[in-house]
């Protein structure tokens, strides 16, 4: 495990973290300007790299933990600054040095994927159990596609909606998948982008392990928080798999003539861009097409999306941290499905999932408006 040391200057631990694009950084202030954090609350994006670049971070501030890394900042930014790079350093360097504080929901989740490999604490042995009864194989060698559905999906009894009209679809359509869900861990996507850079590279071995003794080729992913890791992160380890997200999979199913649709859809959905399918992996079209071949769905779209898609507010590990109300992105996006006069708002991504049921439910919306992923659509159609 590498340490970092307590005794050098806060810049240099800070470089040292993983912090070296902030020595682009020119104070524009386009990144505070742009950032959604400031239409809801003070999140000074520019002063955070100034007092980085200065030596004078404050590891024990609040704002440590609010950066959601969205990636908005860096898609403006004119020195290409890799700011979501230097939240993480400082993270990294709270985390692993002792100085300021991790918050107690992020420590807890920090400590039960490090302990068994998934944030909500569950037995590893019931990682499968949401595809009992459906007939779903364990993966073997020759196996075509791996399906790995993401730690919410496998276990949130709300969310396996997502995994489970995914196996149907794929079963229906005859597709040769398998699942490995005991030994399979948590991508460690969020929890790096939180601070814990050992943990993500001790689950991302785990995995790369386990997937090349299986001789997995192909994954087909739910969340695109594993589509991250599996196809940008893992290959730095050695881990170099062909990945795809679900929406991407079943288009290219359609392109083939293999998925057809049977039944009508008659609502008016909107589709909300996931930050880390959209702004960190350019997938805007699958989705939006894939939710267009339904018969009777019309589509509709956010004031703001594609690249200027708002944040759910789950990424960077904040899907673990308490937002209080009033500062929730999920609330304002369900006010603007609302306006836009939408029945479901359609998700590709299980915290986007989370966070817009959630808002539904808190502000009582649940008779007006339904959060459903892509994939229940889709199963729903066919
Ligand atoms: S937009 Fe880029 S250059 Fe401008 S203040 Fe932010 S990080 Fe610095
Ligand atoms: S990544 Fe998003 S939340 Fe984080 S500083 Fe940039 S704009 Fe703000």
């Amino acid at each position: 495990m590498e340490v970092l040391s307590p005794y050098k200057e806060v810049t240099d631990v800070i470089l040292e973290a993983g912090g070296e694009p902030l020595k682009l950084c020119y104070q524009c202030g386009l990144c505070t300007g742009i950032c959604p954090w400031n239409t809801v609350r003070s999140f000074m994006v520019r002063r955070i790299m100034h007092e980085a670049q200065l030596g004078a971070t404050n590891f024990g501030s609040e704002d440590v933990w609010i950066c959601v890394t969205c990636r908005a900042c860096v898609q403006r930014c004119p020195r290409g600054v890799e700011i979501i790079d230097v939240m993480r350093a400082i993270r990294r360097a709270v985390a692993s040095l002792g100085i300021g504080v991790v918050p107690d929901a992020l420590r807890i989740s920090a400590k039960n994927i490090a302990g068994v490999g998934n944030p909500l604490g569950e037995e590893p042995e019931k990682r499968d159990d949401w595809a009992k009864d459906l007939g779903v194989k364990k993966f073997t060698r020759g196996t075509e596609i791996l399906y790995f559905p993401c730690c919410i999906p496998s276990y949130d009894p709300d969310v396996k909606t997502v995994s489970r009209s995914t196996a149907t679809i794929l079963n229906k359509l005859g597709i040769d998948f398998g699942i490995i869900g005991t030994e399979a861990k948590c991508c460690g996507e969020a929890i790096r982008k939180a601070g814990h850079e050992e943990i993500f590279q001790s689950l991302a071995k785990s995995n790369i392990n386990t997937f090349g003794s299986n001789g997995v080729k192909t994954i087909v992913v739910s969340s695109p928080h594993c589509y991250h890791a599996f196809k940008n992160e893992y290959p730095e380890l050695g881990g170099k798999f062909q990945v795809l997200h679900i929406t991407q999979y079943l288009v290219s199913l359609i392109d083939q003539g293999k998925l057809r649709f049977s039944k009508e859809i008659k609502k008016k959905v909107i589709y909300s861009d996931p930050c880390y399918l959209g702004r960190h992996n350019s997938i805007y079209d699958e989705p939006r097409k894939l939710l267009q071949s339904i018969p009777g769905l019309e589509l509709v779209e956010f004031p703001d999306s594609r690249e200027e898609a708002l944040c759910c507010g789950g990424g960077g590990g904040r899907i673990w941290m308490d937002t209080k109300k009033g500062e929730r992105f999920s609330d304002i996006r369900v006010e603007q499905a609302l306006e836009k006069g939408a029945n479901i708002i359609a998700v590709a991504c299980p915290y986007c999932f989370l966070n817009y049921r959630d808002s539904v439910l808190s502000m009582d919306k649940a008779e007006t408006i339904q959060v459903k992923d892509v994939s229940e659509l889709v199963a729903e159609a066919m």
